[in-house]
């Protein structure tokens, strides 16, 4: 029986052999891995609805994968050989482009990166922007609800969806392919599947919104004391810039300091040392003058000793390399083996207490371990992560390293916060989700899934145990 069920796969290129999976079978962390009963790789929408009809009536689990960039362990197949993998990654068509409507259609296993250039193309932004965009697709993006550097105007996933195109557990092909801005015909279902993980169906289609792609973008390097300062020029800089700041990130020396080591090529944007800086952006098309509003807006920052030096960006370049700097955080971290990367949500007027009181937490409890802490001011969501110290044994590392979360999660759950922002739940934040989720979110949670996936086949153990 199980023979015949593994020929049907040979079809959907099929790999079985354990060489062959490794990209599928291992996340980008390499934190995480697993082993795949068989890795499909189908190329229409039909052949997933195929796929998942076939794994329903033989009763086998099936995890849909896009680029394998998420960082919760939700795409990565249990380690005991029992899931079908079903990589979206030949699903890469652009089925159209519709400017005047200010939309795309694209399939599920478009690379990010690809449907920014499709988009630019057409004279428009698609405005999700993350560090995975060479390799995340949209359909991972779509499952974990992503978030990046730009929600501060555009949102997040969900606020960019129009309409979705899935594969239900029991390989019906469910289409809410709309173009509609406006549609307020009963429950809206394409919400279900925003952020649900790959645990209710598979996406395989999506119309995207996107927006007039700016003509001026002006990205500013800041020098600030402290975080206060840098929540309190967030206020400003929303204000003063006519609601076009579209990204606002907070970084800390000692995170500068370890990208610049990390990253050959790099240059230290401020002559001067600060203990905190900030990156921003704002853009906009059309005729405003945004480099005055942004020169009138630091002007006045100065005057209220808000920040203590910068620079705003001459070029291209010299704005894509202010970016790679923040984005070189993450290269350090992974330089540095095992360590603790937290995606926590805090209310953004008790961010600067926040971080003050995690680091002062962390430094009486684990004072040998690095704790940095740095990400998307704008919208509450810091990256509170811990790098442990060197020689320690691989049990010890990772025991301390649950210490440190646990430890960052209490202070997480003091601010009224949020433990996952932008990565979701998956396998690996399962515990301490169901450990502060109210009983009747999760009795109301588990009733949608069995409603909708009553075998449990799709991703199980992921979000709930
Ligand atoms: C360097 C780096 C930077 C990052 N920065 C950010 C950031 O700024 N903001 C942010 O939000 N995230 C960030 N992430 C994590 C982020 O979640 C992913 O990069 C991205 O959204 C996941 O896309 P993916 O295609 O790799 O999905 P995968 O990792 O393949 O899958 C993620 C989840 O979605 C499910 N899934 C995948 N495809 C489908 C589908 N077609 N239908 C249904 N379910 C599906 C999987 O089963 C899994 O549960 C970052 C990750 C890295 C490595």
């Amino acid at each position: 029986m199980l023979d015949e069920a593994m020929r049907f796969f040979d079809d959907h290129g099929a790999l079985t052999q354990p060489g062959d999976q490794e990209r599928y079978a291992t996340d980008w962390s390499r934190d995480l891995t697993g082993t795949a009963k068989v890795v499909v790789r189908p190329r229409t929408s039909a052949d997933v609805a195929a796929i998942v009809r076939h794994c329903a009536q033989q009763g086998l689990p099936v995890v849909p994968q896009g680029g394998h960039t998420g960082l919760v362990g939700g795409a990565t197949p249990s380690k005991d050989g029992t899931e079908v993998v079903i990589s979206l990654e030949r699903l890469n068509r652009v089925r159209e482009i519709d400017p005047l409507n200010f939309t795309m259609t694209v399939e599920a296993g478009c690379v990010l990166e690809a449907v920014q250039a499709a988009a630019a193309s057409a004279d428009c932004l698609f405005p999700l922007k993350i560090g995975a965009q060479g390799s995340c697709q949209i359909g991972g993006n779509i499952a974990s609800n992503a978030g990046g550097v730009n929600v501060v105007r555009y949102g997040m996933m969900r606020d960019l969806i129009l309409g979705l195109e899935v594969v239900m557990p029991d390989g019906q092909v469910w289409n809410g392919l709309k173009k509609l801005r406006k549609n307020n015909t009963g429950y809206d279902l394409k919400q279900l599947f925003l952020g649900s993980e790959g645990t209710l169906g598979i996406v395989t289609a999506a119309c995207l919104k996107l927006f007039p792609k700016p003509t001026q973008i002006e990205t500013a390097f800041l020098a600030v004391a402290s975080p206060t300062h840098a929540v309190t020029l967030f206020g400003r800089a929303r204000r003063d810039l006519a609601d076009l700041l579209s990204a606002f990130e907070i970084l800390p020396r000692h995170g500068i300091e370890l990208s610049l080591a990390a990253v050959p090529g790099q240059r230290d944007p401020l002559a001067t040392a600060s203990p905190y800086y900030v990156l921003m952006e704002a853009s906009a098309s059309g005729l405003v003058d945004v480099r005055a509003l942004v020169e009138r807006f630091l002007e006045g920052a100065i005057e209220e000793d808000l920040i203590t030096d910068g620079t705003l960006a001459a070029t291209s370049a010299q704005s894509a390399a202010f970016w790679q700097i923040r984005e070189g955080i993450i290269e350090a971290q992974a330089q540095h083996g095992r360590h603790l990367r937290t995606d926590v949500s805090i209310p953004i007027s008790r961010v600067a207490r926040f971080l003050d009181d995690t680091h002062a937490a962390l430094a009486r409890t684990e004072p040998n371990a690095v704790s940095l802490a740095y990400g998307h001011l704008g919208d509450g969501n810091i990256h509170f992560n811990v790098l442990p110290p060197a020689g320690l044994d691989e049990a010890d590392r990772v025991a301390m390293l649950y210490r440190c979360e646990a430890t960052i999660f209490a202070e997480v759950d003091a601010a009224e916060g949020s433990i996952s922002a932008e990565h979701g739940i998956g396998s690996v934040k399962r515990r301490a989700f169901l450990a502060r989720t109210p009983a009747m979110d999760i009795d109301l949670m588990r009733r949608i899934k069995s409603a909708i996936d009553p075998g449990g086949t799709m991703s199980p153990r992921r979000i709930f145990e």
